[in-house]
């Protein structure tokens, strides 16, 4: 039952009124030890949201966390960074993320002394060992971010979030930053690190190639809510919501006979501030009768597996 809503103050001539953008609207799934989780959905329907939530970047607004059975959002201050060192984050935007003014030896030694691990000396041998792992040479650890390509940038990301073993990392859009030839680098990458790590991983993406590529189950998001859940192969044959329906219908396809039709979404994604009442893919949906507006539909389970929020399935 996870919510983050942000506030925002819009002032007019009459009042001055609190409003919130509802960027995840009560929600709840899991992830299972050593899978990847897929969180899919437009920009701006809350998956990024829900994975720094989950981290606690951001404080949600309600809800609970749990790892490995602990609520993370009742953790004081020091068992949180503990559990910090168990849960870390790929961010987006290798240009962005990385300090330009820091070598290569302090942003993927930083955690090592944030948490005091080990003497300058075992720190610098820890760096070259994670630069080994994610494909670079240990000679760059003295080197500047701006004189890595984008793809080498975001290796050195993945160094520095698995300096301290985590078990658990959330990936935000890891390579929609990255050249489409890079990608695929980067996403094997990963993968490669998940099976000699066992790492569990959120992966967050728009791009439902990539998404098929790298995950075992996947989530669709739309404008904060949960529309449905199901294990890859499941949801990429047999998907039961309109909205993933019309999502999938927009992945070109490399057979020209396939029968599949391009979905057209009419509209645009309703504001977040004012989500449609009842079920709120209502405005957009092909499908949408008179119960849709007034009520919204339970994420449930159809079929092992495979759930579901939409009252006509
Ligand atoms: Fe469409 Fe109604 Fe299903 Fe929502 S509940 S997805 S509006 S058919
Ligand atoms: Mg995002």
């Amino acid at each position: 039952n996870l919510k983050k809503y942000f506030p925002v103050n819009q002032t007019n001539l009459f009042s001055t009124q609190k409003q919130f953008v509802k960027a995840v609207d009560d929600i709840s799934f899991a992830i299972q030890s050593g899978e990847t989780m897929g969180f899919v959905g437009e920009s701006g329907c809350g998956k990024s949201t829900v994975g720094r939530t989950i981290l606690r970047l951001i404080e949600p607004t309600e809800g609970q966390v749990l790892f490995e059975g602990q609520d993370i959002l009742k953790l004081p201050p020091n068992d949180l960074r503990e559990m910090r060192k168990e849960m870390q984050i790929i961010f987006q935007d290798p240009y962005a993320s990385l300090d330009p003014r820091k070598t290569v030896k302090e942003i993927v030694g930083e955690a090592f002394h944030i948490h005091k691990i080990g003497s300058s000396k075992e720190i610098e041998s820890q760096v070259k060992e994670l630069l080994l792992l994610v494909g670079m040479g240990p000679d760059q650890i003295n080197r500047y971010p701006h004189e890595f390509s984008g793809g080498q940038r975001q290796r050195i990301g993945i160094a520095r979030a698995l300096a301290l073993h985590p078990k658990f990392v959330v990936c935000d859009e890891p390579v929609s930053a990255l050249d489409v030839s890079i990608q695929a680098q980067v996403v094997n990458l990963m993968k490669d690190l998940q099976q000699k790590l066992g790492l569990t991983y959120l992966f967050i993406s728009h791009d439902l190639r990539i998404v098929k590529h790298i995950c075992d189950r996947i989530s669709v998001m739309y404008l904060g809510a949960l529309v449905e859940i199901a294990d890859k192969a499941d949801l990429y044959k047999n998907p039961l919501h309109p909205y993933t329906q019309a999502l999938l219908s927009a992945i070109p396809t490399t057979n020209p006979n396939a029968k599949r039709q391009r979905i057209i979404l009419e509209g645009d994604v309703p504001s977040p501030m004012n989500p449609p009442s009842g079920c709120r893919f209502h405005t957009r949906c092909p499908e949408a009768q008179e119960i849709c507006k007034l009520k919204a539909p339970e994420l449930r389970d159809l079929d092992t597996n495979h759930m579901v929020a939409c009252h006509m399935r």
